[in-house]
């Protein structure tokens, strides 16, 4: 028998705007000293968001972080190739990433559209069929963010210019056909059945698949609804406080934290009392 005191290794997934970056200017200089005691104490921090894979290595960069990071709501996790001593069954090697993929790439959701487009004509429209210009404008990006932002590569969001009746009989459709669709601030977003919640999962269990001997707990940090699957789903969950909405709600009733600061403040605080 092994004895049971094994040391924990936290894992800390993390989601990005209004939590790790502040919700006004992106900034995440108030978090700084904790993401340095993060490295010292090597404790992975992935980055977990509905960003593209273009938008986070700007970020991750900026960060020095060399962990791996999920992208899109949970549609894929890229893991530097030779992070694990093998390459995790069911990934695919793309650029210098070793990648697992949660959902249809974006050409699968493009060519549901164009069908969608006999059905609800001149109903809508979504990004690969605007000017990046037009994305940037009704985005609220500049025009090089919204570059970064066009760059998906597991879903589509969806501007929709009908009534609203029609939209959810659209959205209906859409999840006819497999579809999975999230109503965002601005856009429908159209990607495979994932979550940021699902990803968690598979990347914890492939950190405990490669270290057997070590023994991995998860800690999920995010402000809002797409942040809530992972929220439930970790070992322990903080919740940012927003300085634009409440709280997400959550079935768990213990293991959660809310900060009692907006944004990386909180984001920074509230880490430094769960470890
Ligand atoms: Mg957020």
């Amino acid at each position: 028998m092994k004895p049971s005191n094994k040391e924990v290794n936290w894992l800390i997934f993390s989601d990005l705007d209004g939590s790790l970056l502040d919700h006004d200017n992106y900034s995440h200089q108030a978090a700084d000293k904790r993401l340095l005691e993060l490295t010292q104490k090597q404790i992975p921090l992935i980055l977990t968001t509905s960003k593209t894979r273009a938008e986070v290595m700007t970020i991750r960069q900026e960060l020095n972080n060399q962990h791996p990071f999920i992208i899109e709501n949970g549609a894929a996790i890229y893991i530097p190739r030779g992070y694990f001593s093998s390459k995790p069954n069911q990934c695919i090697e793309l650029d210098d990433f070793w990648v697992y993929r949660l959902s249809e790439p974006r050409s699968y959701w493009l060519a549901l559209l164009n069908k969608a487009k006999k059905q609800f004509p001149h109903s809508f429209s979504h990004f690969a069929a605007m000017k990046e210009e037009v994305i940037a404008q009704v985005t609220g990006l500049s025009l090089a963010q919204a570059q970064l932002a066009n760059q998906r590569e597991y879903g589509e969001p969806i501007s929709w210019l009908g009534v609203d009746k029609a939209k959810q009989e659209f959205i209906h459709w859409l999840q006819d056909q497999g579809g999975h669709v999230l109503q965002g601030g601005r856009f429908l977003h159209l990607s495979g059945p994932c979550d940021k919640g699902q990803a968690l999962a598979w990347l914890a269990q492939e950190y405990k698949n490669q270290a057997a001997a070590a023994d991995f707990k998860t800690i999920a940090i995010g402000d809002s609804g797409n942040d809530v699957a992972m929220l439930e789903q970790a070992d322990l969950a903080l919740i940012i406080r927003s300085p634009v909405h409440s709280p997400p709600k959550l079935k768990r009733v213990r293991g959660f934290f809310i900060s009692d600061e907006f944004g990386p403040r909180g984001w920074s605080s509230g880490l430094g009392k769960i470890l």
